[in-house]
């Protein structure tokens, strides 16, 4: 019988290798390798959950006004130029496959997140890499990375896994030096956390070619429920509505974004306290020899010596029940990337690598 083949590139798209969230035979487990909020979703969400539990057996919106309507209103924005997605990786994958296809190139950076290569090849284009400057998103290097064949040019600021972040001077020189057939996409899945920064979405409004992408999986605690967004031009959101499925979100995952974005009082008190435990975790760190980049989202990317440290540190903290993440997959074979989490959390994870460092195994 003949071989049933997908289209070509599909089957070189590595498997996307999500956060571990257990440990054979280690109970008590803290998990720190997805970047989740420590507190949960808010009281408020979860309440809108229980109420929309009885609408199950009802359709969802398709065009989600009530949802849009109130990410415009927190975020000061124009409903019309929004559109949600099952997390912000639909959106990403909507923008690879109506503007990239054979022949076309997607930039992404060296360190880059890894669904920008997965979504690009899965629509027939070629991903291009190109090198950050010591972890930080290099504006030069992307645009000498660009060519006439450039569909999307996709950067996250503050950028996962290295939590480092460009200014809004460099961002605008980006949009401002991309081939004129290119898209800039911001993804701002960690902008909550970067106290009055917008995310870019004032420059998508002053421009025709940037896209900003935004989750409700991050500060608002709904990763389990897949709500995030993108701000665009309008003739962009028209092209992305075309590919969207029509009843792409439940019920229960827009009621639940919608209470999420209206809780600010909920917003400002994880906000604030992830700053606090992340510089705390930073120097606690530091102090044991495991230095690490100014982060501005809720995980660190703790530097060790080399890979076999880094790998050898991770297997401590698994055996002691703390899981982090590997960051290999991301050209950081000698790092781990570690979630901010609970100040009991931080202690603990601060702790145990300090019995690492000091010769533990
Ligand atoms: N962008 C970045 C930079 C991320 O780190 C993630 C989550 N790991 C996403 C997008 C996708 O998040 P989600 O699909 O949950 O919205």
């Amino acid at each position: 019988m003949a071989k049933i083949v997908p289209q070509p590139g599909i089957m070189d798209i590595a498997l996307y290798e999500g956060g571990k969230s257990k440990v054979d035979g280690v109970s008590n487990i803290v998990k720190l390798s997805s970047n989740e909020n420590p507190f949960g979703p808010s009281e408020a969400a979860q309440e809108a959950v229980r109420r929309a539990v009885h609408e199950m057996h009802r359709y969802p919106s398709t065009d989600h006004t009530p949802l849009r309507t109130a990410i415009a209103e927190v975020h000061g924005l124009n409903a019309d130029n929004i559109i949600c997605g099952v997390g912000s990786d639909e959106i990403i994958h909507f923008l690879c496959q109506a503007y990239a296809g054979p022949g076309d190139e997607v930039v992404h950076t060296e360190h880059g997140f890894a669904m920008y290569k997965i979504s690009a090849k899965a629509a027939g284009a070629t991903p291009v890499e190109v090198k950050e400057t010591e972890r930080v998103t290099d504006v030069d290097a992307i645009l000498a990375g660009c060519t006439k064949k450039t569909k999307l040019v996709f950067i996250a600021n503050p950028n996962n896994p290295t939590g480092t972040m460009i200014g809004m001077a460099e961002i605008e020189r980006l949009a401002e030096g991309i081939p004129p057939q290119a898209i800039l996409v911001l993804d701002g899945a960690y902008a909550e956390y970067v106290e009055g920064y917008d995310g870019g979405a004032k420059l998508v409004e002053a421009r025709d070619n940037v896209v900003m992408t935004r989750t409700f999986s991050k500060l608002y605690g709904l990763g389990g429920v897949r709500v995030g967004w993108g701000y665009a031009p309008k003739d962009i959101i028209d092209v992305l509505n075309r590919i969207r499925g029509p009843f792409n979100l439940s019920n229960v995952a827009l009621a639940a974004a919608e209470a999420a974005v209206k809780d600010a009082a909920y917003v400002e008190k994880c906000r604030a306290e992830n700053t606090r435990m992340r510089t705390w975790l930073a120097e606690a760190l530091m102090e044991h020899g495991v230095p690490s980049d100014t982060s501005t989202a809720n995980f660190i990317l703790a530097r060790f010596a080399d890979q076999e440290e880094a790998e050898a540190c991770d297997l401590f903290l698994q055996k002691n029940g703390i899981i982090v993440r590997r960051v290999a997959g991301y050209n950081l074979p000698a790092a781990l990337r570690i979630t901010v989490g609970d100040e009991a959390s931080c202690r603990r994870v601060a702790h145990t690598v300090g019995l690492f460092k000091a010769g533990e195994r």
